[in-house]
């Protein structure tokens, strides 16, 4: 691994696990739904732009629709299970998937959005 694949990986990873892609030390979320306007560590702006962060609901909405239709799918085809409530499990998997996925989806957003920013 080249020593820029390794910084981005670093930095997308940072991002994932809701620290700041620039220093990684501070926080992207405060709670479960309130973002941090700027890094409490190294004072990076997280959202420069209103509506920068609609590529992270992408993110959530396309990782949540993958794991319940591949995981519905799946476990149909190995157990069988009754139609009706494994039907209602999986959109109970997929409400509480987007609900607890958002705070990731949308610092990992921030993360790609730090690295193709141009920096002055
Ligand atoms: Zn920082």
């Amino acid at each position: 691994m080249t020593r820029a694949s390794r910084k981005v990986t670093r930095i997308l990873w940072d991002s994932f696990l809701l620290r700041c892609p620039q220093c990684g030390q501070g926080h992207t979320f405060k709670g479960l739904f309130k973002l941090n306007p700027t890094c409490e560590v190294c004072g990076l702006q997280f959202e420069r732009e209103s509506g920068e962060s609609v590529g992270g609901m992408y993110i959530n909405l396309g990782g949540a629709e993958l794991f319940t239709v591949g995981g519905f799918i799946v476990m149909h085809l190995l157990f069988k299970p009754p139609f009706v409530p494994h039907l209602i499990f999986w959109i109970l998997f997929n409400i509480a998937f987007v609900l607890l996925f958002y705070r990731h989806s949308r610092s990992l957003w921030m993360g790609i959005a730090y690295l193709t920013r141009n920096k002055e």
